[in-house]
């Protein structure tokens, strides 16, 4: 029988409910996103902003998909990787609802659920380029575990747009403000960082501003920050399916919205006569849907809670020890 999994997300910025049945039909995907005034995000003010959203994010999300709380059958939320703060509301409001209305409850990982969305896709045992604003991985299945097989030894590929479109003047998210300026063909002499697998983003931001600041043109900057950036990714993703022998690719995250790293993956893919999943930008950025998808896989899986999350269900209620249908 079909069951419907409520997913929520609080990792860093965004404050997400999805809801999503187990037959992958998208009910709803309800978003906010805290935008800090000035700098970074400050992970304190951006937990806030996710405790003021969330009421109203399971009220759009639920009527949206036009069900009550009692039609729902598992409630997923991320537990991490992400900022204390935001992950502590997020996992406290997963908590509340499925206590109140007594629905089973599991906490899963917001960067395999980057990848497992992709399966909806149509893909199977792809690798997966995950560039977002925090993490910037090229992550596969091997040998009957997720593996990194190549990240950035120094910031995420987002963190590092959006930190060179701030000093920029271009405000946040400046990943989207980047796209829209980038205008070639005058291609700059940027650091080029691929070590082995791993890639480094800091020292191309900090010369992309320099020629910014040396006089070059922002649609010429931008333009090779992006040229430079994703094709460092790319080259590393490409590795990792020469490596693992592995014959799709799906990019996850939210740099995946541009559409110059979309044509860049799909036609390194084609080239090496892969096939390459993107899904939509809705599904592509932080969203609660994807972390509900992840829930019923691993629930379908015959996942074990964890003794630590068994600890954390006990202190909640008794009946929610074990994750069971109703
Ligand atoms: P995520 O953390 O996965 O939600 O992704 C957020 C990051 O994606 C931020 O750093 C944004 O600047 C970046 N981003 C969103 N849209 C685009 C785009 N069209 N091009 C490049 N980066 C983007
Ligand atoms: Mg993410």
């Amino acid at each position: 029988m079909s069951k419907i999994i409520l997913g929520i997300e609080s990792t860093a910025h965004t404050a997400a409910v999805g809801i999503i049945t187990s037959e992958g039909e998208i009910l709803s995907n309800q978003r906010s996103m805290y935008i800090p005034k000035e700098g970074g995000i400050h992970p304190r003010e951006a937990a806030r902003h996710h405790s003021d959203n969330f009421p109203l994010l399971f009220k759009r999300a639920l009527e949206e998909a036009s069900l009550v709380p009692l039609d729902i059958d598992l409630v997923s939320y991320a537990r991490g990787p992400g900022l204390g703060p935001c992950l502590r509301t997020g996992a406290t409001s997963a908590r509340a609802f499925a206590y109140m209305h007594k629905i089973p409850l599991i906490g899963v990982n917001h960067c395999v659920a980057h990848l497992e969305i992709g399966l909806l896709e149509g893909a199977t045992d792809p690798v997966l380029l995950y560039l977002s604003g925090a993490n910037t991985q090229v992550i596969a299945y091997a040998s009957e575990k997720y593996r990194v097989f190549g990240e950035t030894i120094d910031i995420g590929i987002g963190n590092g747009l959006d930190k060179f479109a701030r000093e920029a003047g271009m405000g946040f998210p400046g990943g989207p403000k980047i796209e829209k300026l980038a205008r070639g063909p005058e291609l700059l002499n940027l650091p080029y960082s691929v070590k082995g697998m791993d890639m480094a983003f800091s020292g191309l931001m900090t010369a992309a501003k320099a020629k910014l600041d040396s006089g070059c043109s922002i649609e010429t900057v931008t333009y090779s920050l992006q040229e430079t950036a994703f094709a460092m990714s790319c080259e590393v993703a490409e590795r990792a399916l020469a490596h693992t022998e592995k014959n799709e690719l799906v990019l996850g995250g939210g740099v995946a919205c541009n559409e110059r790293l979309r044509e860049m993956a799909t036609t390194m893919a084609e080239e090496r006569g892969v096939k390459c999943f993107i899904p939509p930008k809705e599904l592509c950025v932080d969203n609660g849907v994807m972390i509900g998808w992840l829930g019923y896989q691993m629930i379908n899986a015959d996942y074990q809670i964890t003794e630590e999350d068994n600890q954390v269900h006990q202190k909640y209620r008794t009946d929610m020890v074990e994750v069971t249908w109703r």
